[in-house]
């Protein structure tokens, strides 16, 4: 294709672009004039509004600028140097690609486009609705600004839709931070009424991510991964798992450089997060997923902001598969600390928990609803606390082998332990329930026989459910055989377990966690009702053996991706007593 030609579409291919309202708003203006900007090369764009927009918008960039000859063309609808035939729309690469943009934006506003390719002359149009466009030679650098005025202001009923200034400010630039992700080799500016907003100069892509969305965490815990497979790749800007939040404000998809709103990609970060992320909270997850162009559709929504892959089901097991495969790899470094209820630990070795593929019949990634589990999580203040007390203080976990004393048992679920100039407090339900979970990836339990049979109702999702992890649990040592539609009777559980078996199907449901993972929602749920108990009272041998083996343990959360255990080193200890100030 001849990129940069502006010519009409044929009115068959106009045809089948979705049409729809295109400019609503000062944001969508924004969006189309970024667009523009970004496919033109530009090195450098800036965004000026005024009035949240309102009342002017300009784009600048310094890219490769429109020929003059294009000129009488540019305010006609589906005037675009992007597609030429019906095939090119599979596979525009570009982000504009309607060639509708400057004349929906011509017929509601006025329009003043400075235009310059290199070494060629400089043009000016200036249009107004109503009126004949009128344009001329002018002076102008490399590059294209265009200014867009008095919006709606001869469409009182659409200007009246808008909301006040400063909404619509924040509108746009939100547009502007969704460009601008994604392209982190361009420089972006963003100037409201004369004042800088945004600098966002040319970075990595971690980079840009966290100075467009910083949060209250040391930067360390911050990365970049990469990953390709099958003519899929991306690129996810992580946290890890100690930046939480309760909701999912700091997790964003974008889809060949467009951000989308899309359900399953974030439920699939999600997964892949699963193991690490205690119920109820979100990680900080920008995804960038690029795709062949003839594998995804954007052309459903008008603003793009949805997307259709051809094998949806390829592209999350993509996901999930590359962002568990980083958070467990083992040379991924954590700032260590004392404050290790967040604590990184290597999972090197640990069993793998993400044995979900697409290749597998049962290994499609499904999705459970969300549960958010009884319990207080802490708020951004108490995690920002945390993180900087992560900052100051850090020490190392004990070895697997390092020598320790147990001092006892306190508030009834915790094993206190000295070892390695610190303190250590060890939650005895989650440990133990962990070495379970490990345990039964290794080895079957032994099974035992229920005295009277338990006869269990499964109606609808509830027998699927039992339908779908029978096998697993049966693997585990339980006896469950299904008489009839509905009908289950449960013949043994595992020695050891001690869950009421009247409650396997809630039991089940609250193992979930994110993966519907039959084996391991069956080895979670096994090692929950097989493992001591908050309350329980341990004699000393008995939280010896404890702690080394939670000590061992290659992967320090429980299965539900709660930490096991805290630490207090000596000099977070004295620095509580002002013994040592900072
Ligand atoms: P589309 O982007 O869908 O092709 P537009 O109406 O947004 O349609 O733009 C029409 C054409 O004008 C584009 O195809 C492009 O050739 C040219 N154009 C618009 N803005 C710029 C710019 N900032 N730099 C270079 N060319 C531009
Ligand atoms: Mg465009």
């Amino acid at each position: 294709m001849d990129e940069g030609r502006i010519s009409l579409l044929p009115p068959e291919v106009a045809r089948r672009i979705a049409a729809g309202e295109v400019i609503e708003r000062p944001a969508s203006v924004v969006r189309e004039l970024l667009e523009n900007a970004i496919d033109s090369g530009a090195a450098s764009i800036s965004l000026a509004l005024e009035g949240g927009g309102i009342d002017a918008v300009r784009v600048s960039d310094d890219g490769r600028g429109i020929p003059p000859e294009d000129f009488p063309l540019l305010c006609k609808p589906h005037a675009t140097s992007k597609i030429r035939t019906d095939d090119d729309l599979l596979r525009v690469r570009t982000l504009g690609f309607r060639g509708e943009a400057l004349a929906s934006i011509a017929a509601v506003a006025e329009l003043e486009l400075l235009s310059s390719t290199s070494g060629g002359a400089a043009f000016k149009l200036v249009s107004r609705p109503g009126h004949e466009v009128e344009w001329g030679p002018a002076s102008s650098r490399k590059g294209t600004s265009v200014t867009v005025k008095a919006l709606f202001d001869r469409f009182p009923a659409r200007k009246r839709f808008l909301k006040r200034a400063q909404t619509e400010g924040s509108l746009a630039a939100q547009v502007f931070l969704d460009r601008a992700l994604p392209h982190p080799d361009i420089d972006f500016r963003l100037v409201a009424d004369g004042e800088p907003r945004r600098m966002l100069p040319p970075s990595s892509l971690r980079a840009r991510v966290l100075s467009a969305y910083p949060v209250d965490f040391p930067e360390s815990f911050f990365r970049e991964m990469k990953a390709e497979s099958d003519g899929l790749s991306l690129s996810i800007v992580h946290g890890g798992p100690e930046a939480l939040w309760p909701d999912r404000r700091h997790m964003q998809c974008f889809v060949n450089h467009r951000r989308v709103q899309d359900f399953s990609l974030l439920k699939a970060i999600e997964v892949g997060f699963s193991g690490f992320l205690p119920g109820g909270l979100f990680p900080y997850a920008f995804l960038f997923l690029e795709v062949p162009p003839d594998l995804v559709d954007f052309n459903i929504h008008p603003a793009k902001k949805e997307v259709r892959f051809k094998d949806s089901r390829a592209v999350q097991s993509f996901v999930i598969r590359s962002l568990a495969r980083d958070l467990s790899s083992s040379d991924v470094q954590r700032p260590s600390s004392l404050d290790r209820a967040e604590g990184w630990s290597s999972a090197a070795g640990g069993p793998s928990l993400w044995e979900m593929d697409a290749e597998k019949p049962n290994g499609r990634p499904s999705f459970v609803s969300e549960r958010n589990p009884a319990g207080h999580w802490p708020s951004k203040e108490e995690l920002a606390a945390l993180a900087a007390s992560r900052a100051t203080f850090r020490t190392v976990h004990p070895d697997a082998d390092a020598p320790f004393k147990v001092i006892g048992q306190v508030l009834g679920v915790f094993i206190v332990f000295e070892a390695g100039d610190a303190i250590h407090f060890l939650d005895q339900h989650a440990a133990h329930e962990r070495i379970i979970f490990d345990r039964l990836t290794e080895r079957k339990p032994l099974s035992q026989p229920l005295l009277i049979p338990l006869a269990i109702d499964a109606v609808g999702d509830d027998d699927e459910r039992l339908a779908a992890h029978a096998e697993a649990l049966n693997a585990l040592g339980f006896r469950l055989e299904r008489t009839e539609e509905g009908s289950w009777t449960l013949l043994a559980h595992p020695e050891g377990y001690h869950g009421d078996p009247g409650e396997l199907l809630s039991d089940l449901a609250d193992a979930g966690n994110g993966s519907e993972d039959p084996t391991r929602t069956a080895r979670a749920m096994t090692a929950c009702k097989s493992a001591i108990k908050e309350g329980d009272a341990l004699d000393f041998p008995a939280m010896e053996a404890l702690v080394r083996e939670a000590l061992s343990l290659p992967e320090k959360r429980c299965p539900h991706g709660r930490p096991i255990m805290f630490s207090m080193g000596r000099e977070e200890a004295y620095e509580r007593i002002r013994r040592i100030v900072r």
